[in-house]
């Protein structure tokens, strides 16, 4: 499984539609100063569901969208693509591609799709658990990242070996389960109150 493929389209420095290929191996993104180079990282943070405007180094919701220059018109939209190859089908999906895609406007809405069809963040975050691609993955190390791993707390630390040792999804699993179970007991308590009433 490896990132094969990004398109953008209005995002940031981006206004064109952009295909970006990064071939297997090590890639480097190289570029002058202020030519978009982490504007590339931010979307990738971006379209696996980054909600947090300050690690996209932005401020409002709408930063992330094209904002235009002297000669072009700023733009009301942007949408951002991951395609992922997956013929070793480490996601559980029977896609030998698939495409994680977001939307959002500058009325602040927001969509995402997996292979063109509308999901919720939640089926994305789903989608990749255990595999170190998610927001809180590993699969990103940004400036200052290893000192917080290194200087972080045993729970931190924690939280991502767990992650790289495919731990994080039954984790996830039991935590969801455990949510189920307690407003199952909750509704259990609450019918045998009204029984006793009719009793
Ligand atoms: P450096 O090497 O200095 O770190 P970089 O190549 O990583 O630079 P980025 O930080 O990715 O560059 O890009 C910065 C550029 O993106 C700036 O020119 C900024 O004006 C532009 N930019 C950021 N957000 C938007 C936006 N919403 N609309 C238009 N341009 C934007």
């Amino acid at each position: 499984m490896h990132l094969k493929k990004m398109e953008l389209k209005g995002f940031k420095s981006f206004p064109d539609k952009t295909e970006i290929l990064f071939p297997k191996g090590l890639i480097s993104v190289v570029g002058p100063n202020g030519s978009g180079k982490s504007n590339i990282l931010d979307a990738v943070r971006w379209v696996l569901g980054e909600q947090s405007m300050k690690n996209l180094r932005g401020e409002k919701l709408e930063d992330v969208i094209f904002s235009g220059t002297e000669k072009r018109k700023e733009m009301g939209y942007c949408e951002v693509s991951l395609i992922i190859d997956n013929s070793n089908q480490k996601i559980n999906l029977e896609y030998t591609e698939i495409a994680i895609k977001r939307k959002a406007f500058k009325s602040g809405e927001s969509q995402f799709f997996i292979n063109n069809k509308p999901c919720r963040l939640k089926d994305i975050k789903e989608l990749l658990l255990d595999t170190g691609i998610g927001r809180e993955g590993y699969s990103i190390i940004s400036q200052g990242k290893i000192d917080e791993i290194v200087n972080g707390s045993s729970v931190h630390r924690r939280k991502i070996l767990e992650e790289a040792a495919g731990i994080t999804k039954f984790r996830y699993k039991k935590e969801e389960s455990e949510k189920k179970l307690s407003s199952t007991k909750e509704n259990l308590e609450r019918i045998n109150d009204i029984y006793k009433e009719i009793e």
